[in-house]
């Protein structure tokens, strides 16, 4: 029993600190980009840029990679906070800190690329399509996201970790059993080494159509039976099954919509109360950055609320798929045990930061469709 508290107040603790460093620097950003807009320092650079270069896209290019640069120094800090020193502290990375800083880099390198053609796109339409350049940038950025999440997992990911073909023939036996029963194609199955990296398990179903393909860590399936990565890999095609990837892919335009027409309005007033020289000014990126950052927050209970309402739907339809609530139950604990995930979060902070429900309320979940379908249990594989 001790060993049980002692876990769960490492839980606490661990959850606690995450969230003082994700506030902490989520703060400071936002400080730091309004002292920046405020001061008049986004117009100087600008200004000064224009004195020594007379091209509009080398004067956006260099102030975009001055601020990434100035991003990725002031930032860093906190991401080895959170992504490696505690981690560590609490053991749940195999990283060395050299191979941290590799992927951190790679990371910031493959999201400046992919940013700055988001910005570069938004500033070409802000200065050829002033009137109604907020509706195209959003269905532009709606395009490329839609791509991203199709793509990403079979073109990003091999940047991080090796995949191959999965091995276990037993588990490939009843994940092909699973697919008929959720009515699923599967283009494949592929385990990568997670375990390079995190103690923690994972797995998904990625992609849409022809690209739909599960991707099984090999922390998960050295870690945990057949039939607890079966309930794992039923969750993930329940997801498939209710399309709730098109309903977050839904979601996003109405939010990219609402976002670009709410900043089309705040860059027409900026335009005169920071003297900006127009609406497509490099200089006014900050102000659209604020909004972007301040609108997300905002959004993030509604969100989240509605995301888990589709993680209890699709915990449902495991339980029901695979009929063996004793292996999701053992599987939730186990994956909440390795994750140091909080069993029991505080109201406000599950309302705000969670997008699953809490371990503890999957767990009960299951324990009462475990009393209610006690019938059911014989269409265990
Ligand atoms: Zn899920």
């Amino acid at each position: 029993m001790k060993g049980m508290n002692d876990l769960a107040n490492t839980s606490k603790d661990y959850q606690r600190k995450k969230l003082e460093i994700w506030l902490l620097s989520n703060t400071l950003e936002l400080f730091a980009l309004v002292f920046f807009l405020i001061t008049g320092l986004s117009t100087g650079l600008r200004s000064s840029l224009e004195s020594i270069l007379n091209n509009h896209f080398a004067v956006f290019s260099l102030y975009l990679l001055i601020i990434a640069a100035a991003h990725f120094l002031l930032f860093s800090p906190f991401s080895y906070l959170r992504g490696y020193r505690l981690e560590k502290q609490y053991r749940l990375t195999n990283e060395t800190f050299c191979n941290w800083l590799k992927d951190h880099s790679k990371m910031a390198a493959i999201g400046w690329t992919l940013g700055f053609a988001a910005i570069f796109c938004i500033n070409f339409l802000l200065r050829h399509y002033p009137a109604n350049w907020w509706s195209c940038a959003a269905l532009l950025l709606w395009a490329g996201y839609v791509l991203l999440v199709q793509w990403m997992p079979i073109i990003i990911l091999p940047f991080f970790f090796k995949i191959k073909p999965l091995e276990n023939e037993e588990l490939m036996k009843q994940i092909s059993c699973l697919a008929a029963k959720a009515g699923i194609g599967i283009s494949g199955v592929f385990e990568f080494n997670m375990s390079r990296k995190t103690k923690a398990a994972n797995a998904a179903v990625v992609g849409l159509g022809s690209t739909r393909r599960i991707l099984l860590a090999d922390t998960l399936l050295s870690g945990f039976t057949n039939d607890e990565i079966s309930a794992v890999i039923a969750h993930e095609m329940a997801h498939q099954k209710q399309r709730h990837m098109l309903k977050i892919i839904f979601i996003n335009l109405i939010f990219l919509l609402s976002f670009f027409y709410v900043s089309d309005t705040i860059l027409k007033w900026g335009v005169g109360a920071f003297r900006f020289k127009g609406l497509d000014d490099v200089a006014a990126l900050p102000l659209l950055a604020i909004v972007f950052t301040i609108g997300s927050f905002i959004l993030l209970p509604l969100i989240n609320s509605f995301m888990r309402k589709m993680e209890n739907e699709a915990d449902d339809l495991s339980l029901r798929w695979c009929g063996n609530p004793d292996a999701f139950i053992s599987m939730m604990q186990k994956l909440s045990d390795e994750n140091l995930a909080d069993p029991d979060p505080p109201p406000l902070l599950e309302t705000f930061f969670y997008s699953h429900p809490s371990t503890g309320k999957r767990i009960a979940h299951a324990i009462s469709f475990k009393h209610n379908n006690v019938q059911t249990n014989d269409s265990k594989y």
